[in-house]
């Protein structure tokens, strides 16, 4: 039987698990999720007629702290799905030592097909079904795939009225008028930025490298701005539709725009831009590709076209566990998701450290914090790989499940 989402996730556990002497009650703890709550939403659509969704949340593990992560809009959502993304945001938490344990939440539909007032009623409703299992010292949710800030000023209100008092640190990547911070839109590329930006020398890349960037979201926008005004050249970027690519590099500033209205192929044909396939991005010449998107892009089937000499995980899970063996072995560097991608859920946290002393920092503060923190356990964990010589992912997992143990076991053996 093929082997779900959940259980290819935690062949990372096991393979982690390798390095450390571990109690048994450490595995046993983490090797499922803790509570994942189901609930059939019931939605008024703007015709009149009622239609429901399905919606998850899932708190995989608690011992760090209140649960952690975000709530992603997806026609292909599942509870599989939602129960891995908990698991990794364990991980990503315990791996930037945020006092924080893994959660995720999802709802099964395509925003795309909701008119605002209906995405509007949906996520209010997402609220009021799960109102009883999130709180600010209970489970904090944010944003994932298709969901934004606007989405999450709709849920703390939703959650302020059900509660009866305003309430803002009960989620994170909020609008700044509602107490959101500065700096959160782009912090999960931002991280990844700081962190290549770090290890430029121990990867080999500086500015003048190619970079190619699949999925033009949140992160690959975002990384797309920050990699070119550095002066690193991207070469190729793709959405679910396209993939742009010139060799020569893209004029990053006239590919947003082209973006944000939609149109991102009408600049294929002139400048020596070509538009290919989706699935070209995977193999486009490049010393960085970075996934920014969903899942299992790089799996069995195609991990040997893999050209970049780095690959920087801003998705959660872009890489199945048999194709990460074949770029290890093709000496291929991969800077993990629960590393690569933690800036997100970092700056979240930032967020819900103001929100509680009610006092704001400048953007300023937060790249600084969030520059430092990425780059102390970036380099632990890039010695970790160099000193075991493992991969930075197996690394990474060593380095999370070390706090992890430790916090396990701190709560006590007696129960
Ligand atoms: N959805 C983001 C992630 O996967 C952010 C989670 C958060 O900010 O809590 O890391």
């Amino acid at each position: 039987m093929e082997k779900s989402q959940l259980e290819q996730a935690l062949t990372r556990l096991d393979d982690a698990a390798r390095y450390l002497d571990l109690d048994a009650d450490v595995l046993e703890k983490l090797k499922y999720p803790r509570e994942t709550t189901k609930m059939r939403l019931m939605v008024r659509m703007d015709d009149g007629s009622r239609k429901s969704f399905m919606a998850w949340r899932c708190r995989y593990d608690d011992t760090r702290g209140p649960t952690k992560g975000g709530i992603r809009f997806h026609p292909q959502a599942s509870m599989d799905e939602v129960e891995t993304l908990a698991f990794w945001m364990t991980f990503k938490c315990a791996v930037m030592n945020l006092p924080y344990g893994g959660g995720k939440g999802a709802v099964q539909v395509d925003p795309h097909l909701l008119s605002k007032a209906e995405l509007e009623r949906l996520s209010r409703a997402y609220m009021q079904a799960f109102a009883n299992i999130v709180g600010p010292d209970r489970d904090i949710p944010a944003p994932d795939v298709y969901t934004n800030a606007m989405i999450m000023g709709w849920m703390a209100d939703e959650y302020a009225s059900i509660v009866g008092r305003n309430s803002p640190a009960v989620i994170t990547g909020k609008p700044i008028s509602l107490g959101g911070s500065l700096g959160r839109d782009d912090a999960t590329a931002r991280g990844g930025f700081y962190l290549v930006r770090h290890l430029e020398k121990e990867l080999g890349v500086a500015p003048g490298s190619t970079v190619a960037i699949q999925g033009f979201g949140n992160a690959g926008t975002h990384m797309a701005r920050l990699m070119a005004d550095v002066g690193y050249k991207v070469v190729a970027v793709s959405d679910s539709r396209a993939t742009l690519y010139c060799p020569d590099g893209l004029d990053v500033e006239a590919v947003l725009e082209a973006k944000a209205a939609n149109r991102l192929t009408s600049l294929a044909g002139s400048n020596g831009i070509e538009a290919l396939p989706p699935d070209y991005i995977v193999s486009v010449p490049c010393d960085v590709l970075v996934p920014a998107a969903m899942e299992d892009l790089i799996n069995e089937s195609n991990a040997d076209e893999v050209k970049a000499r780095v690959v920087v995980e801003l998705a959660n899970g872009p890489i199945t566990p048999e194709a990460d063996a074949i770029l290890f072995k093709k000496n291929i560097v991969v800077l993990p998701d629960i590393l690569a991608n933690a800036g997100g859920v970092t700056v979240s946290y930032y967020e819900w450290v103001q929100n509680r002393q009610g006092f704001y920092w400048t953007v300023g503060e937060i790249h600084q914090r969030l520059k430092s923190n990425m780059e102390v356990e970036g380099r632990a964990i890039w010695n970790l790989a160099r000193d075991k010589n493992i991969s930075v992912r197996s690394a990474a997992y060593v380095h999370a499940l070390g706090r992890l143990a430790e916090a396990i076991e701190a709560h006590g053996t007696q129960q």
